[in-house]
């Protein structure tokens, strides 16, 4: 993982963005976590347990 994903600073994947009830989701080009987006800035989604 980048040091830019340790600090929260993800880079989500602009091309990967898909259209969801009111938002994008998309995806960190560095660690893969989910993002989304309320306008025009990105933020990480919601955290999902880890299955593996
Ligand atoms: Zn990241």
């Amino acid at each position: 993982m980048k040091i830019k994903c340790l600090l929260g600073r993800h880079r989500a994947i602009k091309d990967y963005s898909n259209w969801k009830r009111g938002y994008h989701v998309s995806a960190c080009a560095e660690c893969g976590v989910e993002m989304r987006s309320y306008g025009s800035e990105w933020e990480v989604g919601p955290k999902k347990a880890k299955s593996n």
